[in-house]
């Protein structure tokens, strides 16, 4: 039998089979819904993007929270906004950059005396890198791991102490889609998701005992407006393009509907928030036919930027976007509407402003530069 065959059986079964779960799960689920009014939260990387509209989402349902971020005009524009929905200085907001495990601690100790302590922590900062292996340094992917792994890492350790003391408290990691299949041109974006899913999944179970849940999110790409935030190696326009549209198109999930997803899931306590369903479906295809999702990725490659002849520059998307002309203004027109709303219309990101800390900061490539 030939590939092709062998693997699309495997795959209609599991399509069949996933319609079914969504149907049982979300039965069982609205079941489970407890509410989250009165929780005391903190959201990382919550003064843009994802991590704004979930706080947004969090304030609505009756939480009090605390936000972290590193740009300290960022957090007070973020907490100015919140506190229209939440009420004066009812919103404590933490300059922290979650790399370092010091400054985590502070935050953590912080928003633990001006919360009463922490019902929930969301590790949500995050940030992406795109371009082609080849084009990629060690440091690129130390550089991932130290914001997506270690920060996660850094928060969790710092908060489940007491919640370990009051036998209850939920740990949420906003992994991605990257962390459950490896698309081409975001790999240190995908080794750091991957790690994050890991942790997050391997706690779950040993933290149960203690009464703590722990979430694992695998949204799909979704319009927070970070396209104009990441950063793009190799073909650098022409990676922004199929990344910013991508991110701008009108069948991609609105931050607020994804923030409502996730909100679903820390009510249920759900071990797994993996969404929509396409991406549900091709995670799990991912899991039982490899061969099939590894052909399709390797023809994903081809169709993307290549890298010959390219420096070994790298450069932010607001940066890359001024370069652009009218017609690309219209293109992303969801996107860079999104990016206003969750205050990802700014200049695009320091790329010297984070240094990896485990000592890898050489720039050696795979193609020896
Ligand atoms: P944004 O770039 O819009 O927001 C990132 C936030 O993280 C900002 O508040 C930023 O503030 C903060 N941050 C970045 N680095 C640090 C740091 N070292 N310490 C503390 N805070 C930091 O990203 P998104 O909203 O798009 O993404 C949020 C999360 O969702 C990420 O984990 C991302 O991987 C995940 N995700 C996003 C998807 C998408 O399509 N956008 C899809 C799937 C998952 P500052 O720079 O001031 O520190």
């Amino acid at each position: 039998m030939s590939l092709k065959r062998r693997s699309i059986k495997p795959a209609l079964y599991v399509g069949a089979a996933i319609g079914a779960a969504i149907g049982v799960r979300e039965t069982l689920g609205r079941r489970r819904d407890r509410s989250i009014a009165g929780k005391t939260v903190l959201v990382t990387g919550a003064s843009r993007g994802l991590g704004l509209a979930l706080t947004r989402e969090l304030i609505t349902e009756g939480c009090t929270v605390a936000i972290c971020a590193r740009d300290q005009a960022e957090l007070d524009a973020a907490r100015t906004e919140l506190e229209t929905l939440a009420g004066k200085d009812a919103v404590v907001a933490i300059q922290c950059d979650v790399t370092d495990r010091e400054q985590v601690d502070d935050m953590v100790e912080e928003g633990t005396r001006r919360l009463g302590g922490i019902d929930v922590l969301i590790n949500n900062a995050g940030s992406i890198t795109v371009g082609p292996a080849q084009k990629t340094t060690e440091e690129d992917i130390a550089r991932s791991l130290d914001l997506i792994l270690w920060g996660s890492v850094h928060a969790t350790f710092a908060v489940v102490p007491q919640m370990r003391q009051r036998g209850d408290g939920q740990i949420v990691t906003i992994a991605s889609f990257g962390g459950k299949m490896a698309v081409p041109h975001l790999l240190p974006y995908s080794t750091a998701k991957f790690a994050a899913v890991g942790f997050s999944s391997g706690l779950r179970s040993e933290l149960a005992k203690d009464g703590i849940a722990v979430t694992t999110v695998c949204p799909g790409e979704l319009k927070s407006g970070s396209f104009t935030q990441a950063l793009f190696k190799g073909k650098r326009d022409e990676e922004y393009r199929w990344f910013a549209l991508g991110a701008s198109a009108p069948w991609t999930m609105s931050a607020e509907r994804t923030a409502k997803r996730i909100l679903t899931g820390i009510r249920r306590r759900e071990a797994d928030v993996t969404f929509p369903w396409k991406i549900s479906a091709a995670a799990a295809i991912n899991g039982i036919a490899p061969n099939l999702t590894a052909a399709a990725l390797r023809l994903m490659d081809r169709g993307l930027p290549g890298y010959e002849g390219t420096d070994d520059g790298i450069e932010g998307g607001a940066l890359i976007a001024e370069r652009r002309g009218r017609v690309w203004d219209a293109a992303t027109t969801l996107g860079r509407k999104a990016a206003k709303d969750l205050h990802n219309d700014r200049p695009g990101p320091d790329v010297s402003a984070t240094t990896p800390t485990n000592g890898v900061m050489d720039e050696r490539t795979m193609g020896g530069g």
